[in-house]
């Protein structure tokens, strides 16, 4: 079934939940990888699979319209693997079909054959998102990344054949040695494949990652904060100036293509998270799996429960993760709707919040809806922060 055309995600927040499914074996591990994933191997791989069907046949009633398969390198396992995947999802979640079901893939040239988008097409999988993240050949090594930045046109071009064209792709700037020129060129290679969807993240050094060491060793070898919002910036100005709508801080769509699972999490809406490491949201709990691959796999074939952390969003906290989520997209808080669902006039609640970000200029207010400015948008993490810390 096609992509609904474009509805903003407070209609979507009470029209449907996701289903989110991580698959966390990768061909290699990239050094500035923060993830849950494990190096292939075929034998944890299978025993995983097991798992994972053991979660399904036994997880809560839920009823979702997405689904989205995640990593890790989701095709590493082949095609056959994640259309049964997908066949007992649906029977669980949605025997209508899913109206969007997305993987993540990477552009290798091995795991991306003419047969593999074939399968998926035959599954019902209808939006591919690529790992690109570069392309610059220079750029691609220092990530760790093994693919060519010809490996992505390639892809598309196979997937298309295919009869997949709802096709995205990931790129990050700040990558130690970029330049606004060299992103520029990674974005006009993007541009040139006439992708439906792109996402541009900023690269974040996180701890315990080789990258975490070589920034410790050698800070200087990194984006300075101005470069990371100039590039930021440009990538802005480039991709709404070939059509896209900035639709969420990371994100950019072409009109119609916005994701629409993930716009279901902007909307607080329900999720149901399965794997190792996996969130879900489901009747106000907030619960994530234990990311360690053992204790997934072992308590999943026990028959559960998955040990994890759970957390039950209450008051200050659920509004705060509400206006946290709704302040990431483009239209901002709907204050309508925030007081239907919540029960409270969010100008009110918030009023030293609201005042203390006006005199900033990183919030803009008006009577239906509130948003970031452009500049909120650079420092969207302490605006969202003030409204998730703020207990009224
Ligand atoms: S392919 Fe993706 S998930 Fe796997 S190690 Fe690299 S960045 Fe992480």
């Amino acid at each position: 079934m096609p992509v609904e055309p474009q509805r903003t995600p407070s209609r979507i927040a009470r029209s449907h939940g996701g289903a989110y499914v991580h698959l966390p074996f990768c061909p290699y591990v990239c050094p500035y990888c923060d993830f849950a994933k494990w190096p292939l191997r075929r034998s944890s791989a299978t025993r995983y699979l097991e798992a994972l069907h053991a979660e399904i046949a036994s997880a809560p009633a839920f009823e979702a319209r997405t689904l989205f398969f995640g990593g890790g390198t989701p095709n590493t396992y082949d095609a056959a693997t994640l259309a049964e995947l997908v066949r007992a999802l649906a029977a669980r979640f949605s025997p209508d079909g899913f109206a969007e079901t997305t993987v993540e893939m990477n552009p290798d040239p091995e795991l991306c054959t003419p047969a593999t988008f074939a399968a998926y097409r035959a599954a019902g999988i209808d939006r591919v998102s690529f790992g690109v993240q570069s392309f610059v050949e220079s750029e691609l090594a220092t990530l760790g990344r093994r693919h060519a930045p010809g490996d992505v046109g390639r892809a598309f071009a196979i997937a298309r054949d295919a009869g997949i064209d709802n096709l995205s792709l990931d790129l990050i700037f700040g990558i130690p040695g970029q330049t606004v020129e060299s992103w520029d060129a990674s974005l006009a290679a993007a541009l040139a494949l006439e992708p439906a969807h792109v996402s541009t993240y900023g690269l974040t050094i996180e701890d315990g990652t080789p990258f975490a060491e070589w920034f410790a060793r050698t800070p200087g070898a990194f984006a300075t904060n101005d470069l990371e919002a100039e590039l930021y910036a440009h990538g802005i100005d480039t991709l709404v100036r070939a059509g896209f709508e900035h639709y969420e801080i990371s994100n950019f769509a072409r009109p119609g293509r916005r994701c629409a699972h993930n716009a279901n999490y902007w909307a607080n809406g329900e999720y149901v998270g399965l794997g190792v490491g996996a969130a879900s949201y489901l009747a106000g709990v907030r619960s994530t799996h234990v990311r360690e691959l053992d204790a997934y796999v072992d308590a999943a074939l026990a028959g559960g429960p998955i040990p994890g952390e759970s957390e039950r969003l209450e008051g200050a906290a659920r509004l705060g993760e509400a206006a946290m989520l709704g302040l990431r997209t483009a239209e901002g808080v709907d204050i309508a709707a925030f007081a239907e669902r919540y029960g409270v006039d969010f100008h009110d609640f918030y009023r030293p919040v609201l005042t203390e970000m006006r005199a900033m200029g990183t919030i803009d207010a008006t009577s239906s809806h509130v948003r970031l400015t452009r500049r909120g948008r650079f420092v969207a993490n302490d605006v969202c922060g003030a409204f998730v810390g703020f207990a009224g």
